[in-house]
């Protein structure tokens, strides 16, 4: 028998125990801990909520999680609760799936004024991700700047831009639809450093901006290169870019009873966020593209603004005694392999980047090395304790773990205080997790 400790209950460390089952199947015991008492990470708390389809996958993550040689561990910090060393002490292969939580900083003056938020932050408000429940943006100013022109960026704009109707059917939690109810916004820029030939939002979820209730996007058509030279994109990146030139082809008179506009504002880097203690503006330079890199022109302007939210990527969050590649903000590794016995997928590998699907291959992959190294002997001959040996561990410093079946208790009270349009009304805090859990 052989043990394998999955850190991080996301769609990377999912795969990763279902490729486990497929490789070893009854010869496995797979351990997932989670810093939350509940699972799925990303697609609960990442994935927009008014994207129930992509959530849907779960319940494949729930297959999994259910069958005998699966366990789910919530409420288990590691590198807190417990450390590294300890899990390689009870498990033959230890598989960091933490995924890439932190935002990257944009490093410019004013970052940290109020009202700036990173796209964690914003969407884990919106999500209801305990770490951000807290958040309040203020949303009584008429401009809204989101930096990027990534699918995130995409998903802060529609939530921004969407009416308390448009939510039916999401699983948005309470606050942010309270707060969301308050807006005052006319007009969120979206601000690419680059050019329409640049972005990276795929065609499906920029097209979701034709279909707002109550705003409509703008893209100027002095932007867009030739038509001809569309033909040169690749067939994702070209849809994309037909969406951006029929917004480009809105009439100006259909802006008149638009209360929300959005506008795209290309070739524009951010260099300053205004303000003294709430932001109030941010200073752009003009860029021209040469050869796809972005060159400032000296040219700057400013935008007024109350609200920024940076969707500019993500970083992994360092595990002590791990070794931890800073520039690139992911864990140090080979194809997976950190040291012996360590190993990472998804997001923590490979940085924050692909759909959700992209991270299988990745979770079936982590399992083949696994299996070279145990076929090389690199992972000794078996015989650790698995979870029998963390429990002992659990038991000994009185951590309070959370098991799956504790999670569908969490999941029925989450369904049964559901708005009457919402699959569910999450819980935004750990105590009111574990609460719901019951005896
Ligand atoms: P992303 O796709 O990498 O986009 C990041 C954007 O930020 C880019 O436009 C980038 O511009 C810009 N940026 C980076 N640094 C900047 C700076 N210093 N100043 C100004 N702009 C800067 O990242 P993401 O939007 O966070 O998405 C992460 C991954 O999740 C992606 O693979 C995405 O497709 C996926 N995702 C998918 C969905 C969906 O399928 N519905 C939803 C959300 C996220 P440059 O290109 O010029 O660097």
């Amino acid at each position: 028998m052989r043990h394998i400790a999955i850190i991080g209950s996301g769609p990377a460390g999912y795969y990763t125990a279902e490729a486990a089952q497929k490789q070893w199947g009854d010869d496995i015991r797979v351990d997932v801990f989670d810093m939350l008492p509940v699972p799925y990470g990303l697609i609960r708390t990442g994935v927009a909520p008014d994207h129930q389809s992509i959530k849907g996958v779960a319940k494949r993550y729930e297959a999994t999680a259910l069958s005998e040689n699966v366990r789910f561990v919530g409420n288990v910090m590691i590198g807190k609760d417990v450390s590294i060393a300890e899990l390689q002490q009870c498990y033959d292969a230890v598989v960091i799936a933490t995924g890439a939580p932190h935002d990257r900083k944009l490093d410019l003056p004013g970052e940290n004024l109020a009202n700036v938020y990173g796209s964690a932050a914003f969407v884990g408000w919106y999500n209801g991700h305990p770490l951000f429940a807290d958040l309040d943006p203020d949303l009584s100013h008429d401009t809204a700047v989101v930096i990027g022109m990534g699918n995130v960026a995409l998903d802060v704009t529609r939530i921004l831009s969407k009416t308390r109707a448009e939510f039916a059917g999401s699983d948005i939690v309470a606050h942010a639809l309270d707060v969301l109810d308050t807006s005052k916004l006319k007009r969120i820029v979206v601000l690419g450093r680059r050019g329409p030939h640049q972005i990276m939002m795929t065609p499906k979820e920029l097209g979701e901006l034709s279909h707002l209730s109550r705003a409509a996007p703008r893209v100027d058509p002095a932007d867009l290169p030739e038509l001809g030279e569309d033909a040169l994109l690749e067939p994702g990146l070209r849809k994309s870019v037909t969406h951006l030139r029929s917004f480009a082809a809105i009439p100006e008179s259909h802006y008149a009873d638009c209360p929300i506009e959005i506008e795209f504002d290309f070739f524009a880097s951010p260099k300053a966020i205004l303000g003294t203690e709430q932001v109030e503006g941010i200073e752009v330079e003009r860029t021209v593209v040469e050869a796809g890199r972005a060159t400032g022109t000296g040219e700057t302007y400013v935008i007024p603004a109350g609200l920024v939210v940076c969707c500019i990527g993500y970083r992994s969050s360092p595990i002590p005694d791990v070794p931890f590649d800073e520039r690139a903000g992911k864990f140090a590794n080979d194809e997976g392999r950190i040291l012996p016995g360590i190993y990472c997928v998804g997001w923590a590998r490979r940085g924050p980047s692909g759909t959700i699907g992209t991270n299988r291959p990745d979770g079936f992959s982590v399992v083949e090395k696994i299996a070279e190294d145990i076929a090389a002997g690199l992972l000794g001959h078996g015989g650790k304790p698995g979870r029998a040996g963390f429990d002992e561990i659990a038991a000994a410093r009185g951590l309070d773990v959370v098991t799956f079946r504790d999670w569908k208790k969490i999941e029925a009270e989450e369904e049964a205080r559901a708005r009457s349009d919402a699959p569910r009304e999450k819980f935004v805090d750990v105590a009111e997790m574990i609460r719901a859990r019951g005896e």
